[in-house]
């Protein structure tokens, strides 16, 4: 996906642009993203912590600790509910944004999944990708 691309919130709140290409798109079938993706897994996208910047409105945090015993903080939006992305304490030099608030999602194809010892037993995984019980490394 060319840079910049941009993204927001299901009412149009919340706006945000990334300028940097993606890292790695990952789908995470841990407990709390769950409740987050409204099923599982949710479709991540990590990008660079400073190509993130929020360009409308100011979205809300949820603040958990994830199983390194760090924090990891989900943003959304305070009106429509809208996942945004993730801050997570254990890996400052990213941030972690939700596929499905990308103005355009089509083009964040999953490359790996993690926390697949969480997921629920009818998901459904591509044994093509590769797969992590947990966080890797
Ligand atoms: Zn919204
Ligand atoms: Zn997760």
């Amino acid at each position: 996906m060319p840079a910049p691309y941009q993204g927001g919130c299901l009412c149009g709140a919340i706006r945000y642009e990334v300028t940097s290409e993606p890292i790695a798109v990952a789908l995470c079938h841990c407990r709390d993203c769950q409740y987050v993706s409204g099923g599982e897994p949710a479709a991540v996208v990590l990008v660079a912590r400073n190509a993130l910047a929020i360009t409308k409105g100011k979205p809300k945090g949820y603040t958990v600790k994830g199983d390194s015993g760090k924090n990891v903080t989900r943003q959304f939006c305070e009106t429509c509910g809208t996942p945004l992305f993730s801050d997570i304490e254990s890996n400052p030099a990213v941030w972690a944004v939700k596929a499905g608030s990308l103005d355009d999602p089509s083009w964040a194809k999953p490359g790996v999944i993690v926390y697949t010892s969480s997921a629920q037993p009818w998901a459904h995984m591509d044994p093509a990708l590769p797969q992590f019980p947990k966080m890797p490394g």
